[in-house]
Parts: structure tokens; C-alpha cells; sequence
């Protein structure tokens, strides 16, 4: 269930798996919220950490690969720097991956105090999405599209439920909540990407080839899709602080997307009414990051499952 970032990689894994698989879904690209993903590879608004630093870590290699091995072109390596306001630990998945470094004092921007720099996948989404969903058919996927209004109308060996936000109302899980990211796309490099990650503070410049996205808002609650000037404002003064030569009148568009949060994504099995399901939803803003790590968890869990 689902042709978001989660439903396609699991889709396509169960497939090389020698699985049949159809995806249900009630939208697909390019109108799921993975389409509006900025997209960096990097664990933000994510828990549980003991989990998704592992997960990230094998999207990160996954994208790699598919990045020299199979040529998927809309996927660059980028260097990126995150300024914090306060020294604070390194991230766990920072022993990872290959580049990470502490900021210079030299290289720390006014008001910030700590920094580092990483290097990482960008996946430019409008490329990315279609790639998945070609694959998926050429490995024999099928796609339905229709929307679900309950599991238990849905029979078949294995539900792989990666829903989104979409779980809020069809697995009545009110812990699943939108957390509304606003976003602007320019037509100017900035050279390494600008990130300051902290929720209320939260500021990023991610270059693609194409454009670079600026960002961001992290509005809990919020269902509003449509564009809100003052966070426009809002966002184009962040970006400044970080990216002095912003040059506004470089702007080519906007976007909103809606981050389906939860406390911690919910990646188990369940079995309702002697139906299995694997439930893989809550992905807040690291959908992509952990994607292909989820869907081989989702692997390994049907495996054990269907075993027992
Ligand atoms: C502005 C913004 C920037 C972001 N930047 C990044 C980034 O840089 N890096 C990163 O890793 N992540 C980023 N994210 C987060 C990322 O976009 C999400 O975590 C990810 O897209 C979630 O993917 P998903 O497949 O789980 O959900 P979705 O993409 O929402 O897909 C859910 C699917 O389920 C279907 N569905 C839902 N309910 C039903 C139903 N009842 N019946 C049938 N189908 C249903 C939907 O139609 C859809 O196809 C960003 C998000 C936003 C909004």
C-alpha cells in the first residue's frame, strides 16, 4: 500500500525477492509528499535513533550504488555544512559515512558556534520518483490506483502498509501528524549546501543540478498545502544568514509538502484477522534517507514471518 518513496523501494525489493507484488495507492507520483522531498540524505525529525542511524546508513551505501553502479544520474554527491548554536555531540551516523569533519573556527557564520561538514547523497525526487516507478513495473510490479478505506478490505499473503500520513485516518493512528516543510526552488549554486537542522530554527540549501532548494518550515499540525507568503519571508531571511549571496530574483518556484511524523516510525508486523501486515509508515523528514533500509527491513521481517 503506497507509491510514496517507502511503498515503491519496498515494492521493488520484494520483487528482485522473487515476491508478486501490486501496489494499491491512492495517489501516485507526482502528487505523493515524497515528490516535494527536498531531498538530502540526512536523518532529520526521526526516531528511534538506535534504528534509523542503521537504516540510514544502508540507504546511504544503496544510493551510492545505484548512483556508480546502475548510473541513476539524479542522484549527486554534495557537500554540506550543518552550524549549530551550541557544541554538541556527533551524530551517531556520522562513523558511516565517508566525509565528516568538524568545522574550522574560521568556517563557523555569525550567531552559530559548532558546525560540521558532510558529504552526501542529493536525489533530485522529480527524476528519482519516475526511475522507481519504472523499475518497479519492468520487474513485474502492477499498480492499482484506488484508495484503501480499510485494511481488513484488502486480502491477500502479505499487506506491506507504507501509507504516510495516509495511516493518520486508516489505521486510526493519531500519533501520525503532519509537519507541514515549506519550500522555495532558486536557479543559484551556493557551492556546498547551508544547514542549520534544529526544528524551530530549521534552514537548508540543498543544491541539485537543476535548482537549489531552500527551506524550511516544521509546522506540527499544520494541514495547510497551500503557499504561505510570510513563510516565504520567513525562509528567504534564514537562508540569507547563512547564504549572504542569495539573490532573489533567481526564485523559479515554491512548494509545500506535508511530513508524515510520528513519535517513531513504525516499522513491526502485525497480525489482524489472521492477515499479515508489515507496517512501515512515520518517516517524518527522512523518508528517502531511510528507504532502502526500511524496505530490506520489511524484507526480513516477512521472511521471518512467513518462516514461523
Ligand atoms: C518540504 C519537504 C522536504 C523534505 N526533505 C527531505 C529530505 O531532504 N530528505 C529526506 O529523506 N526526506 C525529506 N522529506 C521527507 C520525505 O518526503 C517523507 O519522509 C517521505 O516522502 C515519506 O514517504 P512515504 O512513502 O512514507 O509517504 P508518501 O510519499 O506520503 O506516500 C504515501 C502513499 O500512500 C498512499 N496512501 C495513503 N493513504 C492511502 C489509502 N488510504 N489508500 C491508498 N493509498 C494511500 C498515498 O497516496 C501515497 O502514495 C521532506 C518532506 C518535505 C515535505
Amino acid at each position: 500500500m503506497g507509491a510514496g518513496v517507502s511503498g515503491l523501494s519496498c515494492g521493488i525489493r520484494l520483487l528482485e525477492q522473487g515476491h508478486s507484488v501490486t501496489i494499491i495507492s491512492e495517489f501516485i507520483s507526482p502528487n505523493t509528499v515524497s515528490d516535494t522531498a527536498a531531498a538530502w540524505w540526512y536523518p532529520f525529525l526521526v526516531e528511534p535513533i538506535n534504528k534509523t542511524n542503521k537504516w540510514s546508513a544502508e540507504t546511504f551505501d544503496e544510493l551510492v550504488r545505484l548512483m556508480n553502479e546502475e548510473n541513476v544520474d539524479c542522484i549527486t554527491m554534495r557537500k554540506g555544512r550543518e552550524y549549530l548554536k551550541e557544541k554538541e555531540e556527533v551524530p551517531g551516523w556520522s562513523e558511516y559515512i565517508p566525509h565528516f569533519r568538524i568545522l574550522n573556527d574560521e568556517e563557523i557564520i555569525q550567531d552559530y558556534t559548532f558546525g560540521w561538514e558532510l558529504e552526501a547523497p542529493v536525489i533530485e525526487m522529480h527524476i528519482y520518483m519516475p526511475w522507481l516507478m519504472s523499475r518497479f513495473k519492468k520487474l513485474g510490479g502492477e499498480i492499482k490506483i484506488m484508495k484503501i478505506e480499510n485494511l481488513d478490505s484488502v486480502s491477500t499473503e502479505v499487506i506491506v502498509n507504507c501509507c504516510g500520513l495516509g495511516a493518520n485516518e486508516l489505521c486510526n493512528d493519531k500519533t501520525v501528524v503532519p509537519v507541514r516543510g515549506q519550500i522555495i526552488y532558486i536557479k543559484q549554486d551556493p557551492g556546498f549546501g547551508r544547514f542549520d537542522q534544529k526544528p524551530d530554527t530549521l534552514t537548508y540549501t540543498i543544491p541539485r543540478r537543476d535548482v537549489t532548494v531552500l527551506g524550511g518550515t516544521a509546522q506540527v499540525g499544520d494541514w495547510t498545502m497551500e503557499t504561505r507568503d510570510e513563510d516565504t519571508q520567513l525562509i528567504l531571511e534564514k537562508c540569507e544568514a547563512l547564504w549572504p549571496e542569495l539573490d532573489r530574483t533567481k526564485i523559479v518556484g515554491h512548494g509545500v509538502g506535508l511530513r508524515p511524523s510520528r513519535d517513531e516510525v513504525r516499522l513491526e508486523s502485525e497480525i489482524k484477522n489472521k492477515q499479515l501486515i508489515i507496517h512501515n509508515y512515520g518517516h517524518g523528514g527522512a523518508g528517502v534517507t531511510l528507504s532502502w533500509g526500511c524496505a530490506d527491513e520489511v524484507v526480513r521481517l516477512i521472511d521471518l514471518n512467513m518462516r514461523t
